[in-house]
């Protein structure tokens, strides 16, 4: 392990021991000389000596920035061309504040203030400029965490040299700031300010528990909320607000505001790095009491933008009441760098706007770090080596400058293409690892202590020069060397290399050099001959033995089937057709798909005289049985045939025997006879999904992977009918009742019994609602309009079930809320997964897995079907959920995650947060 990663893990382990109560709190004082806690904010700070290690020298600033202890000093690196890097432990996926400030404090007579760069990660953060040197520079990031740590780095000054004051690290509750963009952009926040402030200072930890800074609006500054309308108050509350919303800011910021008295409120600001597209939050709460007839309404008239300017702010009526928090978004405006905003009172209010804070950030496309596996080769081969400058760079090896050993492309991701390793005491066997760096040309791995044999690097296509001389390689040269296309120069001297020298790697255009290798021969050329004869030889013995194993499969084949004809003939004599509906097509089951008339007497003889009842539906009992073949059923008897007339039997005959897939319960055949009509499906051996999940006697517990496994089998069923058929199925009874698990636990979901083609549907309207309580869509009931979004309704509810365990209704588990719906939804609105997941699972699921079910569970139940997702969505998250919760859900080479890449979050909608289409700047209202 490199010395670099021995510092990562101390550091890793001093954290929790440093912070006390505030333990996921990471906050650096960068040239601090111990670890100390600022009494003023209650924040425990470490010195960066433990992290940065040897780097960069630590200068004393003294009392520029009040006494802040964290400002008395500043780290400065060298101007050396490298990058500096802070690596910083996260929890992948989780959201954090990044922050990084930078007070120069030595005043300038002459020169110019440092300029540089800064990175997190491979994307470029920000250009640091100082123009005063007793200003704090803050710059703040708002992240995913895209694995288990992050990089901070500073680089390429063009003035003065990089430096750092301090540098911090805030999680974030799991969906603050949560964006439909962030698998690709980062949120840099331009401003956060806190209308009608006591005072200059600005509001953060311990008011604020997230520790984010709220700058005062009296904050002097230049163009910085100017040109404020006359009539504009400051107002004040000590009452408590309700905050509890998405993004929960501190409520000492929400207990002040600026009011319009004569009826606007305007302002103009100056937003660093802008024009850009920005997420823009606005924080309304009604603090004044208004009288009886006194209303307080107004519109954004600037930026005009139609969408959002027409709509009418009521804030007491969009928060549901005063002294509560109305939280409005635009998840994705165009900003200009002046932003001038006003909003103005309706006619018809009595009182003019009210601002009690503001946000916004801009949105930051996230570069693709260097390919993951070249990454990993490079630090095999760091590991090789003692602790020295070059096992230290830290980073990413290319951007935003590349590790002074190594070469890269200029693709995205970069690829490593040389690797320049001469001398420099790496010691061991050639690491396996660079066999993936396929767009290397150059290694140079000479005069270490490299031992053993030289490992496969056939995959190495594009090499063109390796240097391996002066080690201490032993074993044979491996023939791969001779086939790599490219290759123009090959050392190996001085090395106890043995054995002969491969032919290919004799041939003229090949600089080899090879001395000093005292075992190792070139190969004669009688030999040569003798090798190829006897390869020949061997081609043609494979070549015969493959044409008979051909032979010989085929015969089999044509053998398999012929039996499977044989039985199919057997299966058709007893089919009889249904009369005018008939379904059957001839073939066999298996192949073609029919449902096959199964006379009564092979019923009897199959269940053993209707001995074993396994269920009871609607539809009458449910028995097991077994046919001649040793196949097992269950046959669902239709116990009152005059309610299902011939038409419905038939219906659902024909309708079942279309559709195939691995995710629906197979029908095996029918039966009607004397009035009787029977089902014959394939047998679940598990069961239903309910009997698993509610049933206390269930001795198999289902693990959160089994049942996201269950989750994803039966959501592909309904796709299936949804979009596989035509014309598309609704199954309008989803349940968990009518999800049967085989004897693999795999899950198809069953009961077609109401299902019915969604075209004749839709060509009427029925009186009567079908489906189970608790899992019917009330849109469906309240207007008797079926589309595939009521299965998707009672989807969600099976959804919510597999998190919760519990059932969909009950007055004793939810009160008067009564439904599962109800009560999940209030949890989830206010950020608490963790009081729905089921208790016997809590401890042994990633949060951020139930998550992702949770968001798409409240989206499938939304009130209206047109806000709800299609099935292939649903299907999309739950595999994300898998892959969270399986941890494969890795950065893959081009940067981004590909659960990532395949969906995005559908928490938004529920959560008020707009997702128009980012390339185009285009606006949509948020709509509360
Ligand atoms: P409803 O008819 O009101 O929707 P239901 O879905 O439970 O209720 P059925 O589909 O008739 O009704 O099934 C009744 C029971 O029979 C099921 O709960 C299950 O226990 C059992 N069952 C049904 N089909 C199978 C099958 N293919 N394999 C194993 N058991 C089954």
């Amino acid at each position: 392990m490199s010395s670099v990663s021995h510092l990562f893990l101390a550091f890793l382990c001093l954290i929790p021991s440093i912070f006390g109560q505030v333990t996921e709190f990471i906050s650096i004082d960068c040239g601090g000389t111990g670890n100390y806690t600022d009494r003023r904010t209650g924040l425990a700070w470490i010195s960066d000596a433990g992290v940065i290690g040897e780097k960069g020298i630590s200068v004393r600033v003294g009392d520029v920035y009040g006494n802040a202890p964290q400002y008395q000093t500043r780290r400065d690196f060298p101007t050396d061309g490298k990058k500096y890097c802070y690596t910083l432990p996260t929890e992948e996926r989780r959201r954090y504040i990044v922050r990084a400030t930078f007070l120069y404090g030595t005043s300038m007579t002459g020169g110019t203030y440092p300029k540089f760069q800064l990175y997190l990660d491979a994307t470029k953060w920000s250009t640091v400029t100082v123009m005063e040197a007793s200003r704090v520079y803050v710059k703040e990031m708002i992240i995913r965490a895209p694995s288990h740590s992050i990089d901070v780095c500073l680089c390429c000054a063009t003035t003065g040299s990089p430096f750092i004051s301090t540098l911090e690290m805030r999680p974030l509750n799991l969906s603050m700031y949560a964006t439909d963009y962030e698998d690709d952009f980062y949120l840099k926040v331009a401003e956060r300010v806190n209308f009608g402030a006591p005072s200059q200072e600005a509001i953060r930890y311990p008011d604020d528990p997230y520790d984010r800074i709220w700058e005062s609006d009296l904050e002097r500054r230049p163009n910085f909320l100017v040109g404020v309308a006359t009539g504009t108050e400051r107002i004040n509350t000590t009452r408590n607000i309700d905050v509890n919303t998405r993004e929960y800011p501190p409520v000492k910021v929400m207990q002040t505001a600026v009011v319009g008295t004569k009826g606007s409120l305007t302002y103009r600001l100056n937003l660093e790095d802008f024009p850009a597209n920005a997420r823009a939050y606005a924080y309304f709460a009604e603090i004044e009491d208004l009288g009886v007839n006194e209303t307080r309404k107004f519109k954004m008239e600037q930026p005009y933008m139609p969408d959002y300017s027409n709509a009418v702010v009521n804030i007491a009526e969009n928060a549901n009441g005063s002294y509560t928090l109305y939280e409005p978004s635009y998840m994705n405006v165009s900003l200009d760098f002046v932003l001038s905003f006003s909003f103005v009172k309706t006619r018809d209010s009595t009182r003019g706007p009210l601002l009690n804070a503001m946000e916004i950030s801009r949105y930051v496309e996230i570069a693709a770090k260097t390919d993951e596996q070249d990454v990993r080769s490079l630090n095999a081969l760091r590991s090789m080596s003692m602790q020295s400058p070059w096992t230290e760079e830290a980073g990413d090896p290319c951007i935003p400058t590349n590790w002074e050993w190594v070469t890269c492309s200029s693709t995205a991701p970069p690829r490593i293409t040389k690797i320049l390793l001469s001398g420099k005491k790496v010691t061991g066997e050639i690491p396996r690892e660079l066999n993936n760096m396929e767009a290397l040309t150059e290694l140079w791995l000479d005069g270490n202590s490299l031992n053993w044999t030289i490992p496969d690097m056939s995959n190495l296509v594009n090499l063109k020069i390796l240097h391996l001389e002066n080690n201490q390689l032993t074993g044979s040269l491996p023939p791969f060397l001779g086939s790599l296309p490219y290759l123009q120069e090959l050392h190996i001297q001085n090395n106890s290399l043995s054995g002969e020298i491969p032919p290919s790697l004799l041939r003229g255009n090949l600089t080899f050099s090879y001395e000093g290798n005292p075992h190792l021969r070139r190969v004669k050329r009688t030999r040569n001959k003798l090798v190829l004869g006897t390869s020949i030889g061997v081609l043609a013995v494979l070549f015969v033995l493959s044409i008979s194993s051909i032979l010989l499969l085929c015969r089999s084949r044509s053998k398999t089937s012929l039996q499977r004809k044989e039985k199919g003939n057997s299966w058709r004599m007893n089919t009889k057709p249904l009369n005018a509906h008939s379904i059957a097509r001839g073939g066999s089951i298996m192949e073609e798909g029919v449902a096959y008339y199964i006379p009564l007497p092979d019923i009897e003889e199959a269940t053993n005289g209707f001995s074993r009842k396994i269920g009871k539906g609607s539809f009458g009992p449910v028995y097991y049985g077994k046919m001649k073949d040793g196949k097992e059923v269950a046959v669902k008897i239709m116990a009152d045939s005059s309610s299902h007339g011939t038409k419905q039997f038939i219906t659902e005959v024909a309708l079942l025997s279309r559709i195939h897939h691995r995710n629906l319960v197979p029908l095996i055949g029918y039966c009607e006879e004397e009035h009787q009509r029977m089902l014959v499906y394939e047998y679940m051996h598990n069961g239903t999904l309910r009997d698993h999940i509610h049933d206390p006697d269930n001795q198999k517990h289902l693990d959160w992977l089994a049942r996201l496994r269950i989750a994803e089998d039966a959501a592909k069923g309904l796709e299936y009918l949804h979009t596989g058929c035509n014309p598309s199925i609704i199954h309008r009874d989803v349940k968990t009742s009518n999800i049967l698990l085989d004897i693999n636990m795999r899950a198809k979901v069953s009961d077609f019994g109401l299902s019915r083609q969604a075209e004749e549907d839709l060509t009427h309207i029925s009186s009567v609602a079908r489906g189970t309580v608790g899992y019917l869509d009330p849109e469906y009931y309240a207007n008797q309009q079926l589309t595939e979004k009521s299965d998707v309704y009672s989807f969600g509810v099976v959804l919510l079930e597999l998190i919760s365990g519990r059932k969909p209704v009950s007055t004793e588990e939810y009160g008067s809320d009564w439904s599962i719906v109800h009560w999940a939804r209030s949890l989830i609105r206010k950020g608490d997964v963790i009081s729905i997941i089921d208790p016997t699972l809590v401890g042994s699921v990633k949060v951020e897995s139930v998550w992702r079910i949770a968001e798409v569970a409240i989206q499938c139940v939304e009130q209206h079907s047109f806000s709800r997702p299609r099935m292939q969505e649903i299907i999309l998250a739950i595999q994300d959920a898998i892959k969270i919760e399986k941890g494969t859900d890795k950065l893959d080479s081009s940067g981004s995650s590909k659960a990532q890449s395949s969906r995005k979050t559908l928490l938004t909608s529920f959560l008020d947060i707009q997702s128009p289409d980012l390339s185009n700047g285009s606006l949509v209202p948020s709509a509360r």
